[in-house]
């Protein structure tokens, strides 16, 4: 039994007065394991017979068969199971989450399914991807090659068996695009059923089908192998049945600009250097705060020490009167003493964490100066009563000796 069996597929949408057929009534089969390119100039169907493939949208007419159970008598709720557990998606634009990490990306779909809390699987697939070393980057911190092999690990994190790919290379360079390429071919011996859509000829002949489209139907539909036959046993000529793709076939969004950056073009198993923006490290500025915290805290008990020796007369203390003033400058100096040295002990400890945290987690990371500074300044605070105390010791050890 095919994996997609689709008969009469018909999409319809209504512009103003007239109807544009995006879908004439296609069949098609496509068997497990298969690697399918769709093809065809912008306009032709490819997109609405992804969506529809992707259980992402319903036809006007026809019928679709996944494994065997008619899509069209699902409900919303078993399309979303589909959607989540059988399909993998994979989108010209990547659709990252900009502001979470790779694996946590990666991840988003376990989630949905609520099968596991395990990070293990987002890892796998990172790791199939040949992007283990990526996990902790957010998508602004890789290049445009590196955020679509993200996209794959997304796609594939939950084992589906169709991967569908609409325009996956569309921005990227050709170089990036023919190691996304690689890895969907490499997938595709795993056993991975792969559906693409591409408008340029070099990536549609990676595939191991070509299937052409033209004002919504099927014009074309050829396994790889046979058109490099037809054309002359030469795998690079263009054969005549596969027009030049047009470049007419305007791109659905401009490409990215982060995609020139100069990190895209790496071969895939090296670690290239990822152009990266500068982050502020998470817990600077509190640690900052702390570390700074400490000497002024100090200083202040200082002063209320010297106000407590210059003002108030060890003889007006008697133990069941003392004067109010008085106490309440005790008070607020012992305040600030052990203030001073709480606030001493977070800032070096935070600040240490911080100097770690930006050793070792790779990204471009601003606040190492404030980390630093934290350290010093929260050591140095704690030192000085220590050292003050020790000193006093010593020399009433010192008087008592000599007395
Ligand atoms: P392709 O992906 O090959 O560029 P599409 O599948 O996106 O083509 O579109 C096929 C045809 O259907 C086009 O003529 C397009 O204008 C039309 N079409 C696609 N989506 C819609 C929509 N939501 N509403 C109206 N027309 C649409
Ligand atoms: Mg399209």
């Amino acid at each position: 039994m095919p994996l997609i069996q689709i008969k009469d597929l018909t999409k319809l949408y209504r512009m103003g007065e007239s109807i544009v057929h995006a879908l004439d009534g296609v069949d098609l089969e496509i068997e497990q394991g298969e690697f399918v390119a769709i093809t065809g100039a912008s306009g032709s169907g490819k997109s609405t017979i992804m969506h529809l493939l992707g259980c992402l949208d319903r036809p006007t007419a026809g019928d679709y068969l996944l494994n065997g159970r008619n899509v069209g008598d699902m409900s919303d709720r078993e399309l979303a199971h589909i959607r989540n557990q059988d399909i993998g998606f994979v989108f010209q634009t990547f659709n990252l989450i900009n502001r979470t990490t790779a694996l946590e990306n990666v991840g988003i779909p376990l989630f949905y399914a609520r099968t596991t809390n395990s990070r293990a699987p987002a890892r796998r697939a990172l790791e199939r991807v040949g992007l283990t070393q990526r996990s902790t980057h957010t998508p602004s911190e890789l290049s445009g090659g590196e955020r679509q092999r993200v996209a794959i690990a997304r796609a594939i994190v939950n084992d589906p068996v169709l991967l569908l790919a609409d325009e996956p290379t569309g921005n990227l360079d050709t170089r990036t695009g023919e190691q996304i390429m690689e890895i969907f071919s490499s997938l595709n011996e795993q056993g991975v059923t792969i559906i693409l859509v591409t408008h340029e000829h070099d990536v549609a002949m990676r595939a191991k089908r070509v299937v052409q489209m033209r004002d919504g139907k099927i014009v074309l539909d050829k396994l790889t192998r046979d058109i490099h036959v037809d054309a002359g046993e030469s795998p690079t000529a263009r054969p005549a049945d596969i027009p030049a793709l047009q470049p007419a076939s305007v791109p659905e969004a401009p490409p990215a600009p982060a995609e020139s950056a100069p990190g895209n073009a790496e071969p895939l198993e090296a670690t290239p250097t990822v152009k990266m923006k500068p982050r502020l490290a998470a817990g600077v500025n509190g640690a900052f705060g702390c570390g700074l915290a400490a000497p002024l805290l100090l200083l202040l008990g200082i002063v209320m020490l010297i106000v407590m020796q210059t003002r108030f007369h060890p003889s007006e203390f008697s133990p069941e009167k003392p004067p109010p003033l008085a106490l309440a400058v005790l008070g607020i100096m012992l305040l600030c003493l052990l203030l001073s040295i709480i606030a001493g002990l977070i800032g070096f400890f935070w600040g240490r964490a911080v100097l770690k945290r930006i050793r070792t987690v790779p990204g471009s990371w601003i606040g190492k100066g404030r980390a630093r500074t934290a350290c010093i300044c929260g050591l140095t605070t704690v030192l000085i009563p220590l050292a003050l105390f020790g000193l006093n010791i010593v020399v009433w050890m010192t008087r008592t000796a000599r007395g």
